[in-house]
């Protein structure tokens, strides 16, 4: 017998498969500069705590797509919705048609639900990895002190670097300070995370000890695009892998499809330079 709401299973609470959540919906996005066309009719969706993994050559347009999901570009023309929500403009156009632009504020609000990781990780020289942490729920989000450093211990603890909360940048290595940034950008609470080739500027032992934390992150549920040329990590952790090739996506799907079964001879060739 079905479970339904008139019968449920007995001492079972029923309820229905929630359909997925799309977080982040990219479309049709386009980004000039200049005469150079940077992206090109880019379509993206992740759905509420999945991993998309952006893979591609050098100048393919890669972080140029992950700006402008978080509004550090302004895309030429598309759309780049969060929740369902417009960036940057109003969510309906004016009677003439024209999209209104939010103001400064609004689009400071839109982009502090999204954290953002680079490959260098721009922590401030002459903050403890502890005030790294702290200092944007301070700063932007008015939190007390105490509250944020029990926050950011906390954080710290998470990434594994209880002991290194009174260290500096110039005292942790590589590794070491990308996880402060990532507990830095978990500070205020993201919706969802962004991380820009987050390994690629580390010795190739500390690789492993960031790509724990992503898939801790991704673990529990985090929304998230990681552009990396690690193809384990894409393999073990991606809900879909998505290749773009000179401001295109190219191919998209499972790690099985993208990763293991290419079809594209530009794909094919890319996987054979990074794997
Ligand atoms: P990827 O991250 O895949 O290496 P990028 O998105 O950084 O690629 O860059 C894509 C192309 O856009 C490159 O040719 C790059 O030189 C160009 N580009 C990126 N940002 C700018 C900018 N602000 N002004 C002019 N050209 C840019
Ligand atoms: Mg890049």
């Amino acid at each position: 017998m079905s479970r339904t709401p008139e019968n449920p299973a007995p001492g079972a609470d029923w309820t229905p498969a929630a359909p997925p959540r799309p977080v982040i919906e990219v479309e049709a996005v386009h980004k000039t500069f200049g005469d150079l066309h940077v992206l090109k009719a880019c379509d993206l969706t992740v759905h509420a705590g999945e991993v998309a993994v952006l893979v591609g050559p050098s100048g393919s347009g890669k972080s140029t797509l992950l700006r402008c999901i978080n509004q550090l570009e302004e895309p030429t023309a598309g759309r780049v919705l969060i929740d369902g929500e417009v960036q940057g403009f109003q969510p309906d156009p004016l009677p003439d048609g024209r999209w209104q632009q939010l103001t400064a504020a609004q689009i400071a609000a839109q982009r502090s639900r999204i954290g953002m990781v680079f490959q260098r990780f721009h922590l401030f020289p002459h903050l403890t990895a502890l005030t790294n942490v702290m200092e944007a729920p301070v700063q932007v989000r008015g939190l007390p002190r105490a509250a944020a450093e029990k926050k950011a211990r906390a954080l710290l603890e998470r990434v594994g670097l209880a002991d290194r909360a009174e260290h500096y940048p110039a005292e942790l290595s590589g590794g070491q300070q990308q996880r402060v940034a990532i507990a830095r950008a978990l500070a205020m609470d993201p919706e969802l995370m962004l991380f820009d080739e987050p390994t690629s500027a580390l010795d190739p032992e500390l690789v492993s000890e960031v790509l724990a934390v992503l898939k801790d992150l991704a673990a529990d549920g985090m929304t998230m695009v990681v552009v990396t040329h690690e193809m384990g990590f894409a393999r073990e952790v991606a809900d879909q892998v998505v290749f773009m090739d000179e401001g295109r996506i190219l191919e998209r799907g499972t790690p099985e499809q993208v990763v293991d079964h290419p079809q594209s001879e530009r794909l094919q060739s890319f996987l054979a330079s990074v794997l």
